[in-house]
């Protein structure tokens, strides 16, 4: 199957036997005489698929979402280099930049890539390698993925991004000329919250090697049952992605009008930070809302009154989530569910009725 068709065909064909629809699942540690470290037919056809998905020329499926990070992070750099990032990332991202990476001899520089400033400044001393989510993790800032790719590449870094609030369905970051793209598959490519699991996808086959081969020197290998889960759950990853942006969408402008309410961050919103920017390079613009409520007790009351929207941390499951983001705010990860359903469960708890 190529990309000689539509995105959402090669969702539910690519890396198909074109003989079952449902992919067989290779529990042995090894399969035609290849051992499971490097991959086997179901690790294939997911990774085929996604490859396909976000126009590569290789993909790497790993254990999840930090294998992905940093078995790709360990391939590119060296005692030595130096890497910029921008200075919100995933919690745990954050962790390997300010610790691990210095530990091994790279230096590291967070800074905000949304500030032009800040970007030029940092890319005036030689970089390996430019980090960074377009839409960042909790707060939702915004960042010209296609200014930032051009920059980096002009002074001669490679660009990773993880694309994991996106999917490949809302943005694809190696069509903007990022060299690799990565994705806590665990999140929207799953959808269902029933596996943890990672990819990454090079436009370069040969850099897709050097992770091929950090992955076997470090073992975040992915489990076939986890491949399988994840095949199945990216046949419907567009009409996922349409609602998850129309359900925050609304819930978002619900949110804005809402008295108990002080601010409210979705780049669906035109006075949102970098709302732009997203409408230009994305095709929709996310299930994620970041919001602060107005003082702490209605913060308390809000956590302890929702029902349908759970308190768990993940993102991109079909059932809403909300996270406590401490200081009065909430990150919340809008479902599948009757948008009148969701709205219902927010009021409920806003108000404490
Ligand atoms: N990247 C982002 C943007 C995430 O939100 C997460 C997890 O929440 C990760 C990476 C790590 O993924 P995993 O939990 O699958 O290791």
């Amino acid at each position: 199957m190529t990309q000689r068709h539509g995105f959402v065909t090669n969702t539910i064909h690519a890396g198909g036997s074109g003989t079952t629809p449902a992919v067989p699942i290779h529990l042995g540690a090894t399969t035609n005489a290849r051992y499971m470290r490097s991959g086997n037919p179901t690790l294939d056809a997911f990774e085929e698929n996604v490859k396909t998905l976000d126009g590569g020329g290789a993909a790497i499926s790993t254990s999840c979402g930090m294998a992905a990070v940093s078995q790709t992070l360990l391939a590119l750099l060296s005692p030595g280099d130096r890497i910029v990032c921008h200075n919100t990332v995933y919690h745990w991202t954050t962790y390997m930049m300010q610790n691990t990476l210095p530990k091994w001899g790279v230096d590291v520089d967070m800074v905000d890539l949304t500030d032009l400033d800040q970007m030029t400044t940092a890319l005036s001393k030689p970089a390996a390698v430019v980090y960074f989510e377009p839409v960042a993790n909790p707060k939702l800032e915004v960042i010209d993925s296609a200014r930032a790719i051009q920059m980096a590449h002009e002074a001669g870094a490679k660009v990773v991004i993880d694309n994991t609030y996106l999917s490949p369905y809302l943005f694809k970051p190696l069509e903007h000329g990022a060299d690799i793209v990565l994705h806590s598959a665990t999140k929207y490519l799953c959808g269902h919250g029933d596996s943890l699991a990672g990819i990454v996808v090079t436009r370069d086959e040969a850099l897709g090697q050097q992770i091929v081969t950090m992955r076997n020197t470090m073992g975040g290998i992915l489990s076939p049952v986890n491949a399988y889960l994840l095949i199945r759950g990216i046949k419907t990853l567009s009409m996922r992605m349409d609602r998850h942006c129309a359900n925050a969408q609304a819930v978002a402008e619900y949110l804005l009008d809402h008295p108990n309410v002080a601010t409210v961050a979705y780049p669906g919103l035109p006075a949102s930070q970098g709302h732009e920017i997203a409408k230009a390079q994305w095709r929709g613009f996310g299930g994620m809302v970041f919001f602060k409520i107005a003082d702490a007790t209605l913060h308390k009351q809000f956590l302890d009154g929702v029902r349908l929207c759970r308190p768990w941390v993940s993102l991109g499951d079909a059932g809403s989530l909300v996270s406590d983001r401490s200081e009065n705010q909430v990150r919340m990860s809008v479902g599948l569910e009757d948008i009148e359903d969701i709205l219902a469960d927010l009021e409920q708890a806003l108000d404490g009725a």
